[in-house]
């Protein structure tokens, strides 16, 4: 991430922490780390945090023996190694003193993610403040994506899109392996197309679908079943940030029964209702109406058992969320997930996603591979 992004964040986040009358945001692991900075700190003991205090600087502390690891700030926030013999929170207690967020009752929001013994620990040093989450801050922020992280996206959801076509086109096997072997197999494809990582891999075959975050298993696919696969890693460009993709299509190993088709053609008619509904000024919440209502209408309202999407980005879930009650405007720039489901217990389920982002000239589905049932002769 180049410097000038990097300080053009932290200085949006301390117009929302003004507005919020937050003194001081301490990040250490989750996704807001690396989006203000381009670093991602270990997930390990040793603490890494970056303060940013609303009138002071932005420090990044971080273990002596990883600060290498650190892309060069340019000035957009100073670099403060700590060595096994200092203690972090004692110097967290001094950055934040010296922002001037130490003063009884001031406001100190931690990432969300950041280990409960992180926490318990600064909440000692730092007694009399009280504490938000940092998503209060940013996480309307991280959800309009720049012109580079949707670039990121899109390269994301085509490598994903050259998986679900290696899947529909019978190049991943899936009649006489087990759900376990194929979803291995994404993964390994996944990669192959440019992912950095795996973040998950669901096959769920006949009834298994109908479990909509089934842990691929033993069981072996047959001729004739209804598989749901969904799928997702991180991928990165230039050695950048990592962004993530998650697709799901579902395809079926021999020519479907009519119901099969029925309900198909509701989900697709389903999904692609909500893709056109996701447009600048509409409220997420009438996305997942949009998206329900053509299921409801089929008569399948009770089998649609989950929302309607989430946002993606640095995390695979994260704001906004196509939720009853999110009352939020979609705005320009925003990125999520499209994927209703259908799920008939003991028999099958299917699901049909996209990842959606929201253009000036209205929604944009970044993923393009074939929405129809495909029939895998593989
Ligand atoms: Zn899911
Ligand atoms: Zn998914
Ligand atoms: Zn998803």
């Amino acid at each position: 991430m180049s410097p000038s992004v990097s300080h053009d964040r932290i200085q949006r986040v301390r117009g929302r922490m003004d507005e919020l009358g937050v003194d001081a945001l301490l990040l250490s692991l989750g996704a807001d780390m690396p989006w203000l900075t381009g670093y991602r700190a270990m997930a390990l003991e040793r603490l890494t945090l970056l303060v940013v205090a609303r009138h002071g600087d932005a420090v990044l502390l971080v273990p002596e023996l990883e600060a290498p690891r650190v892309p060069d700030p340019g000035g957009a926030f100073t670099v403060r190694p700590w060595s096994e013999s200092e203690d972090p929170f004692e110097l967290t207690a001094g950055l934040v003193a010296a922002g001037g967020a130490a003063s009884p009752g001031s406001k100190l929001a931690v990432s969300d993610r950041a280990w409960a013994g992180a926490l318990l620990a600064l909440q000692q040093r730092l007694p009399r403040s009280r504490w938000v989450a940092s998503s209060s801050v940013t996480s309307a922020l991280r959800a309009v994506k720049d012109e580079v992280e949707i670039a990121v996206l899109r390269a994301a959801a085509r490598a994903a899109d050259r998986v679900a076509a290696a899947l529909q086109g019978g190049a991943i096997g899936l009649v006489g392996r087990t759900e376990k072997e194929v979803s291995t197999d994404i993964g390994t494809h996944l990669v192959a197309e440019g992912h950095d990582r795996v973040n998950f891999a669901i096959v769920g075959s006949g009834p298994n679908g109908a479990s909509p975050h089934h842990e691929p298993g033993a069981r072996r696919i047959g001729t004739g079943d209804v598989v749901v696969c969904d799928f997702g890693g991180e991928l990165a460009i230039d050695g950048g940030t990592g962004y993530c993709s998650d697709i799901t299509r579902t395809v079926v190993t021999g020519e479907p029964d009519p119901e099969v088709r029925d309900c198909y053609a509701v989900l697709l008619a389903a999904q692609q209702t909500g893709v056109a509904a996701a447009r600048a000024g509409v409220p997420a919440q009438d996305v997942d109406a949009a998206t329900r209502a053509v299921i409801v209408d089929a008569g399948l309202g009770e089998r649609f058992i989950h929302r309607t999407g989430h946002g993606i980005g640095i995390e695979e879930h994260e704001d906004p969320y196509l939720v009853a009650g999110n009352e939020a405007l979609l705005e320009v720039g925003h990125a999520f997930s499209v994927e209703p489901g259908i799920y008939l217990p003991g028999r099958f389920g299917m699901r049909l996603e996209d990842i959606v982002v929201v253009g000036s000239d209205g929604p944009e589905a970044l993923n393009t591979v074939d929405r129809s049932l495909v029939v895998v002769e593989a």
